[in-house]
């Protein structure tokens, strides 16, 4: 055989024997690395520090593939977080299904750019096409709806809420953003959003040119939702002091509790006000899939804009995110024309050049994800893991509910549990020392890795349910080590 180039997959057999013997040396290094349950091997900061410090990241000669992967086995490997452990349940970071593990191997492998059809010519196609298909499930009408794939929530979200702002200029002052940048009264704009909803309505704002103060927080009920005579008393309030209203963001799914927040009643407002809905669906976007569940995120079919994660609740390894909209014409926002990249005349022969909706230009082929995943489980193997997690998270809170050595604080509607563990009567420790401790404890000595917060004023344990193979067996047993390190 011929000597490998050692440096692409080519035509050459060489190659395609190197790819297959890289690829497998690594699938099988990755496999037995999977020999114990604990989500984290639980090496302190310092220490992990220590042992991967390196002054020889670019040797003079280097090794070959074999040797580097030893060294990934010794000192990587093992101290991965594994969030496909049952022992794990920090964040809204979830296992990658193994379906999607192949098609981030295909998407690697051809590195297709999706910003324009030259580039990406049947990828472009499938993202339109799964996007046309999400459109659709999200109860939008597909002839008039579209979206794009972006790095995750808090792009999706920075993208509908630019869409929300440029809109709002275009109809409501007749102004071009995009053309004239903001408008002079730009200190007045207002946007809606829960006092617990993420910090990447902040960023947005920031980002937008209109600053934190532009984010007005609602305060939520005791179900975690935005309260909605507090949001009408704060429109009021602005309007009668000459703000100027432009979006509210739902919640669908808060990043701590997965409350979510009424999309109907928000909805009402918003053409009442002439503002636009925008739905963080980062977390819940992913509820929509199962068959006993979905009605609780029916009304993301009547918001504006929905962000979706599909790195969250939909198992597909990160990044995977898209940004809907259901007014495809809202996304002229971010259309630029490059006579190198995107010419006007392509668009006229059919050739879609998607970087026109992103604010990426170079971006990844993520709808290969969904696509496969999609049509491997079908409508029923979805349901069944989406209503799993869920089913777990509404099981766990009925058995924190009659405990009385811990509090919780909000029923689930989702499948995030937070509670905090009450100290034992002749504890000389208070209750927010024990919490974190508690959490610690289990990081560093148990191999489990769960969330921590603070509600109502409490240090809380957050139980983020994302994993189907969770059997309540499993939550019991955490419960009891939990309540047995007080
Ligand atoms: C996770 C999350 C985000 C941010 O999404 P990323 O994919 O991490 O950028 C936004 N909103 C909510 C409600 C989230 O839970």
């Amino acid at each position: 055989m011929k000597q490998a180039s050692k440096l692409f997959l080519t035509p050459d057999a060489a190659d395609k024997a190197s790819y297959i013997e890289m690829m497998t040396a690594t699938a099988q290094a990755v496999a037995a690395a999977m020999d114990h349950p604990h989500a984290y091997a639980g090496m302190e900061p310092y220490t992990l520090r220590d042992a991967v410090h390196t002054d020889e990241m670019l040797p003079e000669k280097g090794s070959d593939f074999a040797a580097i992967l030893e060294e990934v086995k010794a000192r990587i490997l093992p101290n991965l977080l594994r969030p496909m452990s049952t022992n794990y349940m920090a964040h809204l970071h979830s296992p990658a299904l193994l379906e999607s593990i192949a098609s981030e191997l295909i998407i690697a492998t051809f590195n297709q750019s999706m910003d324009s059809w030259d580039q990406s010519p049947v990828a472009t196609e499938i993202e339109v096409e799964v996007i046309r298909n999400l459109c659709k499930m999200y109860g939008y009408d597909e002839e008039l709806a579209d979206g794009v794939f972006t790095s995750g929530g808090s792009q999706s979200n920075l993208s509908g809420l630019l869409l929300a702002r440029d809109w709002f200029c275009n109809t409501a002052l007749k102004w071009d953003v995009k053309k004239s940048g903001l408008p002079e009264n730009f200190r007045k704009f207002r946007m809606y959003s829960s006092e617990i909803a993420h910090f990447s309505m902040e960023k947005s704002a920031h980002l937008m040119g209109l600053g934190y103060e532009s984010v007005v927080k609602v305060p939520v009920n005791d179900a975690m939702q935005m309260d909605l005579a507090a949001l009408k008393a704060l429109i009021a309030e602005d309007v009668k002091n000459g703000n100027l209203p432009f979006c509210i963001a739902a919640t669908v799914g808060t990043t701590d509790f997965g409350s979510i927040d009424d999309m109907k009643e928000l909805r009402k407002l918003c053409d009442e006000y002439g503002m636009w809905l925008h739905a963080d669906a980062a977390y819940g976007s992913g509820v929509v899939m199962s068959k006993k569940y979905a009605h609780r995120v029916a009304g993301l079919a009547d918001c504006d804009s929905i962000t979706v994660d599909f790195h969250k609740m939909f198992l597909l390894p990160i990044s995977c995110s898209a940004s809907l909209v259901k007014d495809k014409r809202n996304f002229d926002a971010l259309t630029i024309h490059a006579d190198y990249l995107n010419r006007e005349e392509d668009e006229e022969d059919g050739y879609i050049n998607l970087v026109n909706k992103s604010m990426q230009t170079t971006r990844r082929f993520d709808a290969l994800k969904v696509w496969m995943s999609f049509k491997m489980r079908g409508a029923e193997g979805w349901s069944e893991i989406i209503t799993r997690c869920i089913d777990n998270a509404a099981y766990f809170y009925d058995r924190l509910a009659v405990n009385k050595d811990v509090e919780v604080f909000v029923k689930p509607e989702i499948s995030s549990v937070v509670f905090r563990v009450l100290p034992l009567p002749d504890s000389k420790e208070d209750a927010d020392t024990v919490n974190k401790r508690i959490r610690r404890e289990l990081l560093h000595n148990r191999g489990v890795v769960i969330g921590q917060t603070v509600c109502k004023g409490h240090v809380s344990l957050k139980f983020t349910l994302l994993n189907p193979l969770l059997t309540h067996e499993k939550l019991d047993e955490l419960l009891s080590l939990i309540l047995s390190l007080r």
